[in-house]
């Protein structure tokens, strides 16, 4: 059966020979390049740059958007194949007035997707994409004459101005000192190649796998615990001090410790944050459902969190306004400023190198140090009806809680926290809960299923 097309903030999102077309990503292009250009000047030669992740329709794709954006009188840079955060990256040095970033992100094989990144390295906001989403129906492109068609133009930077910009959050000698040994799996997507660039730039020992960019996902891509068996497996074998997996378009980043043993998402942006937070006094921000941690750390240095509604856009935002030094989110997704604000798993790899490096203090040592909490996740259907029901019941029901709306309902509670909100593309419910013992995280779950 075929599937809807998703056109949501973060782009359009669908499945390649079905609903994911040639002709749909020119006029995706097109709408675009519209909107930009609405909001210059009449004279203004505006131009976007264009990267793409592994997958096979990626050179498709891309050369659709960029016959779209010409249409409409953009000039386009083309990346070729690189990571989502590159795209930030290179908009910013190359002055563009927009970014495209081809991937599906973690999504299987049939997908793809066109993510769009504004002049300030965020993804439009509710607005913005609303307006895009409606130039796109109404097909109502400013399409120039001959003369005034946009140029294209090849540009194969990328790798050397990320990794100078990532340098530029750690100190490279005290990490290369370390010759960490490395296992990196970039499960065949855009990340291998670069990822390896920068680990041997910090003087660490290599073993990677699956890092040719062949798009052809040797595992499921998303970087969870039952997809990384094989990494987990490599760390141990190889006597490795740190094993490294990312998502295909590597803005998420999952870490096994020196015993093979998958740590957990939540700890990538927790150890990242606990770096950070050593050197510098500031605000953090991250989303109503990432771990508690970060909180914790905060504390013990005297900074501050912010959390926001759950989306890259929202915590990016965030972060920009309340000059940040750190944030993202627990699912892997690592933000710096210094770097860009988008989640980028060669920041995150950096800041961990960093801390081990500084610590002389082992993965698993590091984790522990930090503690843990138990998380569950669950999922249920729910109409917008029954949501809306199910939540002034839980307001009664957690009335001593301290209740965050922004999105959903959070309620933080002493011995921990439930989190339930309305999925955005989806008719389900999510509901996530985190305690320090597990049967006080089921016991709020099943509190909130109860509802049901
Ligand atoms: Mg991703």
């Amino acid at each position: 059966m075929a599937e809807e097309l998703i056109i949501s903030i973060s782009g359009m999102r669908g499945i390649v020979g079905e609903n994911l077309s040639a002709s749909v990503a020119t006029d995706y292009g097109s709408a675009f390049g519209t909107f930009l250009k609405a909001d210059y000047k009449k004279d203004d030669k505006l131009a976007v740059c264009i990267g793409r992740d592994s997958r096979p329709s990626g050179q498709m794709l891309e050369s659709a958007v960029a016959a779209g954006l010409c249409a409409v009188g953009v000039d386009v840079v083309v990346l070729g194949l690189v990571i989502t955060p590159s795209v930030g990256v290179m908009l910013r040095q190359l002055g563009c007035a927009g970014g495209v970033m081809i991937t599906a992100s973690h999504n299987p094989l049939p997908y793809n997707g066109i993510k769009l990144i504004l002049d300030n390295g965020v993804a439009p906001s509710v607005d913005q994409a609303a307006k895009i989403k409606e130039i796109y129906f109404a097909r109502e492109f400013s399409y120039v004459d001959s003369p005034s068609n946009g140029r294209i133009v090849y540009n194969e930077d990328s790798y050397s101005v990320h990794i100078a910009r990532v340098f530029d959050t750690i100190d490279v000698g005290e990490i290369a000192d370390k010759k960490f040994k490395v296992v990196l799996d970039s499960v065949n997507g855009a990340g291998g190649p670069i990822t390896k660039q920068m680990l041997a730039k910090l003087g660490c020992e290599v073993y990677a796998v699956n890092d040719e960019p062949t798009g052809i996902f040797a595992h499921t891509p998303e970087p969870t615990e039952k997809n990384l068996t094989g990494l987990c497996d490599i760390v141990k074998q190889q006597k490795a001090d740190i094993g490294l997996a990312q998502d295909p378009d590597a803005d998420r980043l999952a870490i096994v410790d020196e015993n093979g043993v998958y740590i957990g998402e939540e700890y990538t942006l927790a150890l990242a944050a606990k770096n950070v937070f050593s050197k510098t006094k500031g605000k953090a921000a991250t989303n109503l459902s990432t771990s508690r941690m970060i909180d914790d750390l905060a504390r013990e240095f005297g900074c501050e969190v912010l959390r926001t509604a759950v989306g890259e856009a929202n915590v990016a935002g965030a972060m920009l306004g309340n000059d940040c030094v750190i944030g993202g989110e627990g699912n892997g997704g690592v933000i710096d400023l210094r770097v860009g604000p988008i989640r980028d798993s060669l920041v995150g790899i950096a800041l961990v190198l960093q801390l081990m490096a500084e610590s002389g203090k082992t993965v698993s040592q590091l984790v522990s140090e930090i503690g843990g909490y138990a998380m569950i996740k669950e999922k249920f259907p729910a109409d917008k009806n029954k949501a809306a029901i199910i939540m002034d019941q839980a307001k009664q029901m957690f009335a001593d809680a301290k209740i965050d709306t922004s999105d959903g309902c959070r309620f933080d509670l002493d011995d921990g926290w439930v989190h339930i909100r309305t999925s955005n593309t989806e008719p389900v419910m999510r509901v996530i809960a985190e305690a320090k013992e597990k049967d006080v995280a089921r016991k709020y779950v099943n509190d909130i299923l109860a509802l049901v």
